[in-house]
């Protein structure tokens, strides 16, 4: 019983892999459930039992989004758990409902084998209060469950415990910067192996500039799209999630798009770099000033494994920081690797993250104490 069914499920896809212990033994994608594809989430999960081989199947674990204040490590679902998931759907209505029905088709398809619910806000549950509290009356704070919860974490803490293993340092003492750039963004402040503050709050929007999120913006921009524009809520949300990043500044969601048209001297694809870079320079300097030492900055996802430009421009001129990135280094390719300079006082590195893996991992520890 050494196989573990890893199940991402949004709303129109499921991305799967199944692991060998450590090996990858099958993976897919199954695209437009419900638009095209397969019927429903039931369909779509029939389809990976018979491509994928579940025979000594010990588990599932799935990726949830959203864990509230409820949930801090990963969790073996039960009937009191689903329904407290699904007491979250309030706070995260994009994504959670999707994991949800994921849970519910694999529990009934595959009676008997134990479900894991591995969130993405788990490893923030560490921050301290100061990181998780808005400047807002605490009352109705409290009421709504508005504070931040921050989220890629399965990556952070994938990318961070990595990152210490590369540098041959106990993660317990190593402080790190986690950039996870990919079509989302998010920055992380890990301190010794924990969260200690991360840019994204209590939903994915805030902090970074994404591939169609604004990230951090002044929140009188919403009201003054409601009295003044006049649009209604779903169209800001709308814009905010969807029309906005790299995509409203420029028109295309793709780093490699936007860094093309840059080169070709295309002024809206220049600003989206700039604005994208600043903003993730500027995390980096607030993190280190919080963390206080600096042991690594990390880059990881789409962006963060790929782009060079976007790495360079990021830290450039943050010497004084004692954070440097060697050009050739830079450039060269490759899997888990330093990109600063030999004698740097911070390493920066390239870690590719590996959620599934790490999805898998912690399924593991969790079936290892029940
Ligand atoms: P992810 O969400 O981690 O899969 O990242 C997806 C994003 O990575 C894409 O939308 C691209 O913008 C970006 N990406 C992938 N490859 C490259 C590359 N070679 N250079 C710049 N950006 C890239």
């Amino acid at each position: 019983m050494s196989r573990i069914l890893v199940l991402n499920c949004g709303s129109s896809s499921v991305k799967w892999r199944l692991f060998d212990g450590p090996d990858t033994v099958g993976k897919g994608l199954v695209e437009r459930v419900g638009t095209g594809g397969p019927a429903d989430h039931d369909a779509a999960l029939s389809e990976i039992m018979s491509a994928a081989d579940l025979s000594g199947l010990a588990a599932v674990g799935h990726r949830v989004v959203h864990g509230g204040d409820r949930f801090s490590a990963p969790t073996l679902v039960t009937d009191e758990v689903f329904a407290a998931v699904r007491d979250l759907v309030p706070l995260a209505p994009l994504h959670n409902p999707a994991n949800l029905t994921g849970i519910e088709v694999a529990r009934r398809l595959l009676p008997g084998v134990p479900q894991v619910a591995i969130f993405d806000t788990a490893f923030h549950r560490t921050m301290p209060a100061w990181a998780r509290a808005y400047a807002i009356d605490t009352s109705v704070a409290g009421k709504w469950g508005i504070q931040r919860y921050g989220f890629h974490g399965t990556s952070h803490a994938y990318v961070s415990r990595r990152t210490a293993a590369l540098l041959d340092r106990p993660v317990e003492h190593t402080n790190v910067i986690t950039l996870h750039l990919g079509n989302g963004a998010s920055a992380c402040a890990v301190a010794g192996g924990h969260s200690l503050i991360t840019s994204m709050g209590m939903s994915p929007l805030e902090g970074l500039v994404m591939g169609t999120r604004s990230g951090d913006i002044d929140p009188t921009i919403i009201f003054h799209l409601r009295r003044v524009g006049g649009l209604g809520v779903d169209e800001i949300d709308d814009l905010l999630n969807r029309r906005s990043g790299l995509m409203g500044l420029a028109g295309d969601n793709d780093m490699r798009e936007i860094e093309a048209r840059r080169d070709a001297g295309d002024e809206a694809a220049t600003l989206a770099f700039d604005v994208y870079c600043q903003r993730v320079k500027g995390y980096v300097g607030a993190y280190a000033a919080l963390l206080g030492r600096v042991d690594a900055v990390t880059f990881t996802a789409g962006v963060g494994e790929n782009s060079a430009p976007v790495r360079e421009a990021c830290l450039a001129g943050l010497d004084p920081f004692g954070i440097a990135v060697d050009p050739d280094r830079n450039a060269a390719r490759g899997g888990e690797r330093v990109i600063s300079p030999d004698g740097a006082r911070v390493a920066v590195c390239v870690i590719p993250t590996d959620e599934e893996l790490e999805i898998a991992t912690q399924t593991r520890t969790v079936l290892a104490t029940t």
